[in-house]
C-alpha cells in the first residue's frame, strides 16, 4: 500500500512547437537540477528517477500525462521520491503554470487521468517517434534544421529600425535566446577603442563581421566601429564595466515595462534572454535600456543615450495613468533606498522588512505582476534582513522565492539562480548570518504549516 502523489498535465502538450519549446526547456532544466545525482539517469528516451516507484519523464512531451510515485512506506526511499515529486513539480510549474495538477491520495486530491491511460503513456516512452511531420508541417523545410526552430522571427518595425517578433504564444520563463558575444571590452576614449575594435574586427569571421557592421550606430560620424559599440553593447553582469555587443541580443528593443529580461551568465559567458511574461504571437519581444525613474527621467535617459522618443505602452498610457506610474515609481525608488541602507536593516529590521512588503506591491503593480529581476532582488533583500537577525526560517522561504523568481528571468542553470537555491536550502552559509543581531533567532524547519496566504504573508513579514 501506501500513498500516491504527484502531477498530472491537463490539458495534455500537443505535438505543437510552442509545448515541444517548453518541454525541451523544461527537460533541460531537470537535467540541468540533477546532473550530480547518481539516482537520476538520463536514458534514451526519457529520465528515469530511480527512487519510490521509478518514475520518468519522457523527451516527447505530448505522451506525457503523470509524474507520481509512492511516497510513504520504507523512509529513506520515500523522502527520496518525495523529494523528487516536489522538486520536478516546482520545476513544471515554472514552465507549464497552472496545466501542473498536483495531486495527492493522502489528501483525498485524486488525479485527472485513470490509471490505464496513464500505464499507456508510460509504455509508449520507449518508442520514440518521428519529428518530421512537425517540423515540415511548420516550415515546409529541412526537419533536421528547424528542430531548433526560434520562437522569434526579426522584422523591420516601423520607427524602430529591426526587432524581435514572437512567432508563436510563449509562455512566461521560456528561454527566448542565448547568445555568445562578438566582442566583448572595458572602456576606452573612443579613438582608443577604435584602433581595439578594428583590430578585433579584423580577426572574426566575415559573418559576424557583417553582423556587427549591421548594428544601429546611433552617434555616425567619426569613430564608426565605438559608437556602434557605444550604442549596441550590454553590461557582461549587472554593474560590470566590461560591456559586450551580440548579432541578435542587440536587436531587441526596449520598454519600460518589458516582456523579457536578459543577463549575463559569467560560468557560460554568454547572454541569454528569458521571457518574464506571458508573450503572444506577433508581439514585440521586449527588455529594457532605462535606468528606472519617471517617465520624465526614462525618456529624457533614451532620448539622450539612445536617440529615440520612447512610445511603449508604459509612457504611452492615458495621463491620470501615468501620474499614478510616476508616483508608484518614485516609490520605488525610494523604497529601494531606505532597504539598501545598512544602518536602517541593523538598527530597525523590521521596518525594512515592512518596506519590502511595500516595495514588492509597488511592484506587482507598476509591471502588471511581471517583475522579473526585480521581484528576485527584492526577495533577496528580505532574505538579507532575516538571516542578519539570525531568522533562518524566513530567510530560507525568501531565498526560495529569490529562486523562483530567477529561474523565470534567468532559468535554472544560472549562477545567480544555483546560489539563491542553495541559500534556500542551507540560508545560515550566507556570511551575514547574525551578523547584527540574533535576537530573531530560528531554525529553518520553523515555518508555520496549517496557514492561509494572508496569514502566511502576515507571518513572513513579521507584521
Ligand atoms: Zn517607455
Amino acid at each position: 500500500m501506501g500513498i500516491d502523489a504527484g502531477f498530472d498535465m491537463v490539458p495534455r502538450l500537443s505535438k505543437g512547437v510552442v509545448d515541444k519549446h517548453n518541454w525541451d526547456q523544461f527537460i533541460s532544466s531537470i537535467k540541468q537540477h540533477y546532473r550530480d545525482d547518481p539516482q537520476v539517469e538520463t536514458k534514451p528516451n526519457y529520465i528515469l528517477f530511480k527512487a519510490g516507484e521509478r518514475p520518468k519523464l519522457p523527451f516527447e512531451g505530448h505522451k506525457f500525462l503523470r509524474f507520481s510515485s509512492k511516497v510513504s512506506g520504507a523512509k529513506a526511499a520515500a523522502t527520496r521520491a518525495q523529494s523528487y515529486i516536489d522538486t520536478v513539480t516546482r520545476v513544471a510549474r515554472v514552465h507549464f503554470g497552472s496545466r501542473v495538477q498536483c495531486w495527492n491520495d493522502g489528501a483525498d486530491r485524486y488525479g485527472t487521468y485513470d490509471w490505464g491511460e496513464v500505464n499507456e503513456s508510460i509504455e509508449s516512452y520507449e518508442q520514440p517517434e518521428s519529428h518530421t511531420s512537425i517540423a515540415s508541417f511548420l516550415t515546409g523545410s529541412d526537419p533536421i534544421k528547424e528542430l531548433g526552430i526560434p520562437v522569434f522571427e526579426i522584422k523591420t518595425i516601423p520607427g524602430k529600425g529591426r526587432g524581435l517578433i514572437a512567432r508563436f504564444n510563449i509562455s512566461k520563463g521560456t528561454r527566448i535566446l542565448c547568445e555568445e558575444p562578438l566582442i566583448t571590452t572595458r572602456p576606452m576614449p573612443p579613438s582608443e577603442l577604435e584602433l581595439f575594435l578594428a583590430a578585433r574586427l579584423k580577426a572574426l569571421p566575415r559573418v559576424s563581421q557583417r553582423q556587427y557592421l549591421s548594428l544601429h550606430n546611433n552617434y555616425p560620424g567619426k569613430y564608426p566601429f565605438a559608437n556602434t559599440f557605444k550604442t549596441n553593447a550590454l553590461p557582461c553582469g549587472a554593474g560590470s564595466i566590461v560591456g559586450g555587443v551580440y548579432p541578435t541580443i542587440c536587436l531587441i528593443n526596449h520598454s519600460c515595462i518589458p516582456n523579457s529580461h536578459n543577463s549575463w551568465d559569467s560560468n557560460a559567458k554568454h547572454e541569454t534572454i528569458y521571457a518574464i511574461r506571458p508573450i503572444k504571437a506577433g508581439e514585440e519581444i521586449t527588455i529594457p535600456y532605462d535606468k528606472g525613474g519617471t517617465s520624465a527621467t526614462r525618456l529624457a535617459f533614451l532620448k539622450e543615450a539612445f536617440g529615440f522618443d520612447c512610445t511603449c505602452r508604459g509612457c504611452s498610457r492615458p495621463p491620470s495613468d501615468l501620474q499614478a506610474s510616476d508616483a508608484r515609481r518614485l516609490r520605488i525608488q525610494s523604497l529601494d533606498d531606505a532597504i539598501g541602507d545598512p544602518y536602517r536593516m541593523q538598527s530597525r529590521p523590521r521596518q525594512s522588512l515592512r518596506d519590502c512588503r511595500s516595495l514588492l506591491q509597488a511592484l506587482e503593480e507598476e509591471y502588471d505582476g511581471c517583475a522579473g529581476a526585480l521581484g528576485a532582488r527584492l526577495y533577496y533583500d528580505a532574505f538579507q534582513v532575516s538571516i542578519a537577525h539570525g531568522d533562518q526560517a524566513r530567510a530560507g522561504v525568501f531565498a526560495e522565492r529569490a529562486y523562483r523568481a530567477r529561474v523565470v528571468c534567468e532559468g535554472e542553470g544560472s549562477p545567480e539562480t544555483q546560489r539563491a537555491r542553495a541559500l534556500a536550502r542551507r540560508p545560515a552559509d550566507h556570511n551575514s548570518f547574525g551578523l547584527c543581531s540574533m535576537k530573531w533567532k530560528s531554525t529553518r524547519g520553523m515555518v508555520p504549516e496549517g496557514l492561509d496566504t494572508a496569514q502566511f504573508e502576515r507571518w513572513l513579514f513579521r507584521e
